[in-house]
């Protein structure tokens, strides 16, 4: 007879069909978690427990209608998947990107259930966003398809209902944007998004958190292993969020960062990626990387892909999902790669993953290495309801705590099940636990 986990698989794969990253994503968690489940088959399988696990809660497609600058209607689809809030109010971010479809928000509404879990904070998971695309659109067209897009979600969200973030292609001012249309709609001045203005409710460090928290993640793996980040030489992917603030960061604690990439191409600057530069050219004049030579004379400029190709102690996957495949993790194991620390949601490939594992890097999935962006943003929330504004230096100050506590807590768990280093395992098994008491405790709901 197949186990409990092995069937919840097969019945994924069969009743979400064309939603590949779906299914990777319930097959890395399902399989790391399976010692849990396998000690406890008889009363998981009673109480359908991994049913209700990989079912979202509740997810809602809606039309969005929008006229762009020549008068057209314009029509994208939305999504928000409320995946469960056993342990809070749904929190996830928004995503618009072309490649935006049921399955992509489901993996990572998925992901998001156990990475807030991870950040001690009463936070549910869910995602949403839209297929449009915000490259080469006026902010006339922006703010026309924002607005179209919240009047919609508006029903579905509330401060303690469900409280979305950015995410790739939501940034500062398409949060404003939504935020203003709630407000307009619903007649209310609540914390029901995050990564707003700081004029207007949004939280100090907010927006460098997770590049920030996935540094002193780092910081705390060199550390466990009597090692230090001073001094390496570290490759990132991306050149958005998390990646600006992620180099800045690992800049700040000594390491030499040589890369950067967007989705057209990438630069190597063997005498550290100019952190100004970078946020001139995609936060101010949201241009291509192509630019960044114009500041830096003697960097490299490379059409594609290729930012793993270089030779480095550290690599952070800061771009999008599935960018870093098994030949990469071949070049980088031989180039002498010592960790990969995860910045997007699950850049990695399985096979990837397991060529890291099996080869002794410390690999930290996106989950954990991640999950400073919603713990601050689960910050914000707490700000909100108590309407005070913190501190740079406090907010930063728990975001790293949190993130030290969240990597001892993972290192801990995958011990405790007899997989030491295996911090994919620590990290599932560490979210996982929360998530089962609350549902356990809740009842058949
Ligand atoms: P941004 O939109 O700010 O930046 C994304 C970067 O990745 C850009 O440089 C973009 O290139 C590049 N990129 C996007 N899609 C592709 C693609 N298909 N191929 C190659 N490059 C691509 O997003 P964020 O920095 O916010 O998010 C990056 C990742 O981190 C995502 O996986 C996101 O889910 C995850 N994440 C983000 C958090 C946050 O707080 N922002 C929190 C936790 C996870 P270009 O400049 O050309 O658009």
């Amino acid at each position: 007879m197949s186990s409990y986990v092995e069937e919840i698989i097969e019945q994924v794969i069969k009743q979400n069909p064309a939603e590949p990253e779906f299914h990777q994503a319930v097959r890395e968690v399902l399989e790391s978690i399976k010692v849990v489940v396998d000690a406890n088959e008889e009363k998981f399988r009673r109480d359908g427990l991994l049913e209700r696990l990989v079912n979202p809660e509740r997810q809602i497609k809606f039309r969005v209608p929008w006229v762009d600058d020549k008068g057209n209607v314009q029509v994208n689809t939305g999504y928000r998947v409320q995946f469960n809030s056993a342990i809070g109010p749904y929190k996830g971010g928004l995503r618009l990107h072309p490649s935006v479809n049921l399955g992509i928000i489901k993996f990572l509404g998925f992901e998001q259930i156990f990475k807030n879990s991870l950040t001690g904070l009463p936070i549910g998971g869910g995602k949403g966003g839209s297929d449009f695309d915000p490259k080469g659109k006026s902010d006339r067209e922006v703010m026309a398809f924002c607005q179209a897009f919240m009047t919609e979600l508006c029903k579905y969200i509330g401060a303690d209902t469900d409280v979305p973030a950015g995410d790739i292609g939501t940034g500062a001012r398409e949060i404003g944007y939504m935020f203003g249309q709630y407000k307009k709609i619903r007649g209310l001045f609540e914390g029901v998004l995050t990564g707003k203005g700081l004029s207007y409710g949004g939280s100090l460090a907010r927006t460098e958190a997770t590049g920030y928290g996935l540094l002193y993640l780092v910081e705390e793996l060199f550390k466990s292993h009597g090692n230090d980040i001073a001094g390496k030489t570290a490759v990132v992917s991306g050149a958005g969020n998390v990646a600006i603030y992620a180099i800045q960061k690992a800049q700040q604690l000594g390491a030499n960062v040589v890369t950067c990439s967007d989705s057209t191409g990438w630069v190597y600057d063997p005498d550290g990626i100019d952190v100004a530069a970078l946020k001139q050219i995609k936060e101010v004049d949201r241009a291509r990387l192509t630019e960044y030579k114009k500041y830096r004379p003697n960097s490299e400029y490379h059409e594609g892909r290729g930012v793993w190709q270089i030779k480095c102690d550290i690599a952070l996957p800061c771009a999008t999902q599935n960018e870093l495949d098994i030949e990469d993790a071949k070049q980088l194991v031989a180039n002498g790669v010592t960790a990969v620390c995860e910045g997007a949601n699950m850049p990695t490939t399985e096979a990837a993953t397991k060529y890291f594992q099996d080869n002794g890097v410390w690999f930290v999935p996106g989950k954990a290495a991640n999950a400073g962006g919603v713990a601050t943003s689960a910050l914000e929330m707490s700000q909100n309801s108590e309407r005070l504004s913190w501190t740079f230096d406090e907010v930063d100050a728990k975001l790293k705590n949190i993130m030290v506590n969240l990597f001892h807590n993972i290192d801990d768990a995958a011990k405790k099940y007899g997989f030491e280093g295996n911090y994919v395992v620590g990290a599932n098994i560490a979210g996982f636990e929360k998530v089962l008491d609350a549902m356990n405790a809740q009842g058949i709901v």
